[in-house]
């Protein structure tokens, strides 16, 4: 009885106590979630990159692989000729290919004289005047060795370049597919090796980088989405990456291969090694994440961070981006297969130094030149194309296109927004207007070469083994 009396006033002031309680819990809650945006806001702030403690790894730096082949130190003396009459036939892009010979592969050393043609046959014979060897002008170059007409190996190069299949072009020239199949293979080999040779130490202030997807080995009907290709592709050896400088607009390297941290190294690689050794560009990429990992290791140096306390051990150096490397990104985000959102985000270097490499220019941090040339690739491209029935639907039959569209690109196709008006109208033959534009390509802006290559030159250039003192 004495307990109920009790127990009543106590069960109220447990109750009133309780609501107290919940009611201070309540509104200390609110004072919690109040400052949160500050919180998220500090956290957003952009933090200095601390440095890796240890250099990443690329293969491709470590077999040194890619390095361009080195010219003997010392060339031989240039032969100058003074008895006879003058030569008609200008060899000055002809060396000799005798490996035994003092001179070989030395273009235009004035070794190497003109013998007519054997046999009647379409092709000069070139005599190496120091080893006393023989070879024909077409050495090392596609027409080698064929009895087929030389102008219609071009065309169908040409056409392969252009973007028809393998299989159409084949009907348009009346040929079997699988000769060229084989043409357009041992033309990708003489074009890698021009392109290896013309592309170096280039000298660009910006380089953009991208990937494009290729479904290839399925034949697809129909459209696919770019989002949808990505979550199925993600780990599968199809896609295209390209560089690119969006100034001259030449198209620095290309691989093909899956969407990871290692090819993101050996592509960056390949970059590194056209460009000028002590040049480091703006790179503009999308928001693939393994690019800055590749970026830092071929653009970084050790750092050894000052010491914050006076005593103990010094701090371990840091693997930290070159000052002068500049690197940003420009993050899109797609939702339901619509752009919705555009994000620019400075990795490496500061938003103003970024601003004075694009300022002159009148752009803005983006990647649109890189994407643009990416729609040229799949019109040009065909095993790229998004309904695929070619025949090189796996990695090295879009290589070879890649090799040759490569250097169709930068040396044959006049680019429409390089063009410069010419200081007096030329009249055309015929009843055509006036010319007043003077056509230019990638080539020609990046300083390369100062005309516009026919893609039978092309053809016809044999790559000499090493870089040349005078170049092309
Ligand atoms: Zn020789």
């Amino acid at each position: 009885m004495v307990s109920a009396l009790f127990s009543a006033p106590l069960v109220l002031v447990a109750l009133v106590w309780l609501c107290v309680m919940l009611q201070e819990a309540w509104l200390n809650d609110s004072t919690v979630t109040g400052p949160t945006p500050l919180q998220h806001k500090r956290s957003r702030k952009p933090k200095p990159f601390a440095g890796l403690t240890r250099k990443p790894h690329c293969d491709a730096c470590e077999h040194a692989s890619g390095l361009r082949p080195q010219a003997p130190s010392a060339p031989p003396l240039r032969i100058i000729p003074t008895r006879g009459r003058r030569r008609q036939v200008d060899t000055s892009t002809h060396f000799c290919p005798n490996p035994d010979c003092r001179y070989r592969g030395w273009a235009g050393w004035g070794n190497i004289r003109a013998n007519g043609h054997p046999n009647r046959g379409p092709w000069r014979q070139l005599l190496c005047i120091v080893c006393r060897g023989y070879f024909l002008e077409t050495l090392g170059t596609i027409f080698h060795g064929k009895r087929v007409a030389p102008e219609l190996l071009v065309r169908v190069i040409a056409c392969l370049a252009e973007g028809l299949g393998i299989r159409g072009t084949a009907r348009v020239f009346e040929v079997d597919p699988n000769t060229v199949l084989q043409w357009l293979v041992e033309a990708a080999a003489q074009l890698q090796a021009f392109s290896r040779y013309v592309l170096h130490d280039v000298r660009v202030r910006q380089v953009q980088l991208d990937e494009l997807f290729a479904l290839l080995s399925a034949v697809q009907d129909g459209e696919v989405s770019a989002a949808d290709a990505i979550v199925r592709l993600e780990r599968t050896p199809r896609w295209v990456w390209v560089a690119m400088d969006p100034e001259s607009k030449l198209l620095l390297a290309f691989d093909v291969r899956d969407r990871t941290l290692a090819l993101a190294q050996r592509f960056v690689h390949q970059v590194v090694q056209v460009l000028a050794p002590d040049d480091a560009p703006l790179f503009l990429t999308d928001g693939f994440r393994e690019y800055l990992t590749a970026l830092l290791t071929h653009y970084g140096r050790w750092v050894q961070p000052p010491r914050r306390q006076a005593k103990g051990p010094m701090p371990k150096p840091r693997w930290m981006p070159r000052p002068q490397l500049l690197y940003a990104q420009v993050v899109k985000t797609v939702r339901r297969r619509r752009l919705v959102g555009v994000k620019h985000r400075v990795v490496f270097g500061t938003l103003m130094a970024i601003e004075q490499v694009l300022a002159p220019l009148g752009w803005q941090i983006n990647t649109a030149f890189v994407e643009r040339l990416n729609l040229d690739i799949r019109h040009h491209v065909a095993a790229v194309g998004r309904r695929v029935s070619t025949l090189c639907k796996h990695e090295d039959g879009l290589r070879q296109q890649l090799a040759l569209y490569h250097v169709y690109y930068n040396f044959c196709l006049p680019h429409a927004s390089l063009c410069v008006p010419l200081p007096q109208p030329l009249p055309t033959n015929g009843t055509g207007s006036v010319k007043t534009w003077r056509p230019r390509i990638p080539a020609m802006a990046a300083g390369l070469t100062d005309r516009v290559w026919p893609l039978r030159e092309v053809l016809f250039f044999r790559v000499p083994p090493w870089p040349q003192p005078a170049g092309v």
